[in-house]
């Protein structure tokens, strides 16, 4: 008898659930038009020794002039495929700031939490914005505390800043705001440069790119910066819809992906800028990246004509960078992202040359590549 009555209820029970799940009355859910929480994966594939991460080291949030709360900025670099983060926001500007009870320090106390979540390598970084050039903006990155770094001279901040073992960059040195005529190199720089007070400049910021601010980076041992400086939601400003599109990114190759790691690849200015479909940066970095990227499949095809053999192969490009491939006689492939071209040459060819048009080893320099045909 007991065990019929159990019987009994667990079957009231049940039928009452499947009801219940079929249609409540009270409440349904319907997330047809949700966004998952999906990570893009970004390929670009290490280099020897050395993992590649993607970063942005320029980003603004409400705690200056951004219209984005801090850990919204870590779920968007998540979101994107990036890796490490720097949110930097303005010492001196901060035009929301009747509306928040805040320091210098909150947007990034405000973001950890989201960070340690998602695997995202938050460093604490502020900007120092001075208006003309010189002294101009600086990214003070891997600080212990922003509020000290507050000072009316420029100088006087950088080296607070430095006290605290900052990696300092020169952000958007051609900004027309500030050079409306030429991106020019100032004194200024070479005496912070000599006190080891200016360890990198932005060559990419936002929508612009400084190709001569890449001489510096090469001829005065800079590390190179691609960063969004965003100031907007991030989907707002680029259309993330595409597959393909991105902030500007800067590639770091650190031993492991660890806040230390990404300190000591910025100190010894293993970068590369990604800006729209430019890479610039390092020629021995850029070489083993591309090197890296392009891999040329075993010939399918061989014909033989007034005695020579020719080979068709496969031109596989197995990262997320688009290539454009110049030969000698200047044509050009287009070796689009994640994908292949077939490529016809020589037997007796011991490499394939290539100028890559959108690897930028200096102003006016760009990358050449020898991919072995055997
Ligand atoms: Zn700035
Ligand atoms: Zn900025």
């Amino acid at each position: 008898m007991i065990y019929k009555q159990s019987l009994l209820t667990a079957l009231l029970l049940l039928l009452f659930s499947v009801a219940h799940g079929q249609f409540d009355l009270n409440h349904q859910t319907n997330n047809l038009f949700i966004k998952p929480q999906v990570r893009q994966q970004i390929l670009i594939p290490d280099i020897s020794g050395y993992k590649t991460l993607k970063g942005d080291f320029h980003i603004h949030t409400i705690f200056s002039d951004g219209s984005v709360w801090p850990n919204v900025r870590v779920e968007e670099a998540w979101r994107e495929g990036l890796d490490v983060i720097a949110i930097t926001d303005h010492l001196e500007y901060q035009p929301h700031k009747d509306y928040t009870v805040s320091d210098h320090n909150t947007a990034y106390q405000l973001a950890q939490r989201k960070a340690e979540e998602m695997n995202v390598i938050l460093v604490k970084g502020t900007e120092i914005t001075k208006g003309e050039v010189p002294p101009g903006h600086f990214n003070a990155l891997f600080i212990d505390d922003a509020n000290p770094i507050e000072n009316k001279d420029a100088s006087l901040s950088i080296e607070a800043a430095v006290k605290q073992g900052a990696f300092i960059i020169w952000n958007h040195p051609g900004w027309k705001r500030q050079q409306p005529d030429t991106t020019k190199w100032w004194d200024y720089y070479t005496t912070l440069k000599s006190k080891n007070m200016l360890h990198g400049i932005e060559v990419a910021n936002s929508n612009e790119w400084y190709p001569v601010a890449l001489d510096w980076c090469i001829d005065k041992e800079l590390t190179v910066f691609g960063n969004s400086d965003i100031h907007a939601p991030i989907n707002l400003k680029y259309d993330l819809s595409n597959r393909h599109a991105h902030r500007p990114i800067t590639l770091i190759f650190a031993r492991d992906k660890s806040m230390q790691s990404v300190k000591e690849a910025l100190f010894e200015g293993r970068t590369i800028a990604w800006y729209g479909n430019i890479i610039a940066g390092k020629e021995s970095l850029l070489s083993e990246l591309v090197s890296a990227s392009i891999e040329l499949k075993t010939a399918f095809r061989e014909t033989k004509k007034k005695g020579n053999t020719w080979c068709y192969a496969e031109l596989n490009n197995t990262s997320d960078i688009p290539f454009v491939l110049q030969d000698k006689d200047g044509n050009e492939i287009v070796l689009k992202p994640l994908s292949s071209v077939i490529v016809k040459f020589d037997k007796k060819t011991a490499a394939l040359n290539y100028k890559v048009m959108n690897a930028f080893i200096g102003s006016e320099r760009r990358l050449e590549i020898n991919i072995p045909s055997l």
